[in-house]
Order: structure tokens, then sequence, then C-alpha cells
């Protein structure tokens, strides 16, 4: 059975949804929960404030997570396909060029070896070092092979080992492109059935993480103060301390975080986001991963619009050329499924 194009609105919701997700974590990225509580309540709640700012960036500007899920949507519209080749330039590029916002230590290591003419396949930074940095851009392999999911499974791998080897990694990205995947579903979501189908996907390049996507079953009926505790801990090899406040960049912790975020509330965007940054720590990335899903599946007009207008990339790429570029893909996508096999 061949499932249908989802419509063009959540292709654009997906992305949308992702940078908002990004812009309003990445001004408290790393703070405690208190503080990104407060930044919450101005954000999304008390008059809707547009008043904050990282460093030299107003509310707005969205970080590496996004930068590089749109340049892989972008390689995607260039190729007429996924091709590992031309977005491992792209990820060079963009390090080299110092237009990186945020920059992760494990991407940009594997940017730099790429940019001394590595092959993309060898250039992943090994294990041990299994962060979030090839997780948190996978949404948009969600929506190239939202029919295909062998071919997703694989595209995610591949997509993530140009920057990170460590297999948990793969499960991480296998995790957030499925979950898009299947947000662009018309269908009723079941929160245990979707953790099943993930852990089952994940399962094929990571037990790590498929273990950790099953057990997030019973942690999605904590509250959040509750859940985190198990969460964040996640994965963890047994004794090892992870000494960040809330979630950290680990990917097994940050992916189960972002899940958890959007299952309590799938039908609500700004709800999801509220859980997955209000957490604190690494929250321009939760925030992210889960803002993608969300707008995968409540579509452009879920993500806050006073947010969402301000979205740029250091003036460029905003949220008509983010938008635009989405509409792109969707066409690439509807071109692809009329082609004969
Ligand atoms: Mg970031």
């Amino acid at each position: 059975m061949s499932l249908p194009q989802p419509t063009e609105d959540r292709f654009c919701g997906c992305l949308i949804g992702q940078c908002v997700g990004d812009a309003i974590g990445f001004i408290v990225e790393g703070q405690p929960s208190q503080v990104c509580r407060s930044h919450l309540d101005a954000v999304l709640r008390d008059g809707r404030s547009i008043e904050g700012h990282r460093g030299p960036f107003p509310l707005g500007q969205y970080s590496d997570d996004s930068q590089l899920a749109r340049e892989l949507l972008s390689s995607y519209v260039a190729c007429g396909r996924f091709e590992p080749e031309d977005y491992a330039r792209r990820i060079a590029a963009i390090f080299v060029e110092e237009r990186i916002v945020g920059r992760g230590r494990a991407t940009e290591d594997a940017a730099l070896r790429l940019a001394a003419g590595v092959p993309w396949q060898e250039a992943g930074t090994p294990p041990p070092n299994a962060g979030n940095g090839s997780a948190m851009r996978a949404g948009p392999i969600g929506l190239m092979f939202h029919d295909d999911i062998d071919g997703l499974i694989r595209a995610a791998c591949d997509q993530g080992r140009i920057t990170h080897a460590d297999s948990r990694c793969s499960g991480g990205a296998v995790a957030i492109a499925g979950a898009v995947a299947l947000a662009l579903r018309d269908e009723p979501l079941e929160p245990k059935v979707v953790l099943d189908r993930l852990a089952e996907w994940a399962g094929a390049v990571d037990s790590t993480m498929a273990d950790a996507l099953r057990r997030l079953s019973d942690w999605l009926t904590l509250s959040p103060e509750k859940a985190v505790t198990f969460i964040s801990r996640a994965g963890l090899p047994t004794g090892s301390r992870d000494m960040w406040i809330g979630i950290s960049p680990f990917v097994v912790g940050s992916v189960l975080w972002s899940l958890y975020a959007f299952l309590r509330t799938p039908d609500d965007y700004a709800a999801a986001i509220d859980t997955a940054i209000a957490v604190g720590g690494d929250v321009d990335t939760t925030a992210a991963m889960t803002g993608a899903i969300a707008g995968a599946r409540n579509g452009l007009n879920a993500p806050p619009s006073h947010v969402a207008t301000r979205l740029n990339d250091q003036g460029n790429w905003t949220y008509d050329d983010l938008v635009g570029l989405a509409q792109q893909a969707w066409r690439v996508k509807a071109a692809t499924k009329r082609r004969p096999v």
C-alpha cells in the first residue's frame, strides 16, 4: 500500500516548527529550568515578548540545529534526491565560511576533516562521542522518506555518519526522522504504538536507543519533574555521571525528551515546545526536534506567528525563504512519487 502525499502545509510546518523551537530555545541554551521557565512565560504567554536575545542575536535567530536541517533540505531540492556527498560539502562550507551559529564540537571536527578532503563516509567523529548533532537535523529525512521506511533508516544514518560515527547517534537520527514520518500521517496518534515503531526502526541500527525508546512508554504518564530524572539518565553507562542541569546534549536523553514533549501534547505545538524547553539544558536542540515533529503534525500555522515571522539566519533565510524551500521540497517529493519505478 502506498501512502498518500502529505499536504504542502505539513512540510512547511515541519521546517518552520523546527526553526521556531530552536529560536526560542537558543536564547536560554544551557540554562537551568528556572531561567527557561521565565523565558517561556515572556515569549509564549505574558504579552508574548520579543525582547530576548543571545549575544548579538535577537529572538528569531535559529542555530546550528536548524541551519543544518535547512541545508539538508536545500541539498535535496538542488539534487532532486538525498545525496550525502552534496550534503557533506554544505556542512563543510557552513563551518569554513564561519556561518555556523552555536556549533557542536563533534560536528565541527568532522566538518574540518571534510574540508581537508576526508570522504564523507569516513569523516564522522568516532565513539564514544554520542552527542545529538546528527539527530537534531534529521527531521527533513522524515519528509523525504515518509513512505519508505528502509530508505528513511538508510538516509537518516548516512546523513548522520558524516559527522557522528557512533551507532547511538544513528539510532537517534532514525528516531527523529521516523517520528516526523509518523506525524505526517492522517491517523490517530497512539503514543505506545509510535514508540514501538520508532524502537523497531532505531533497533535496526542501535539497541541502546531502541531499548530507551521502549522504556519511554512507561515514563510518558509521569510529570516533567519526575520524568526528567529517568530520561536524563537513559542510555548512560552504569556509574557514569552527567553534570548537565536538565537535559544534556547526549543523544539518548535529548531524543527521548523531545519525543516525551511531543507525545504529551501531540496536537498542541506551543505546549510541546513549552515542555521541551522548561526542563533546562540543551534546549535549543530539544525544542528543534520537538518542533519539527509537532510542526509536521499540526502544520504551518501551529508555531506562534510572532516568532515565526522573525525567523532569520544572520539576516538571511527568513520565514518566507524557509517556507519557499519547504514548498520546493514538497514538489520534489511529489514528483518523485509520480515517477514510475
Ligand atoms: Mg544549537
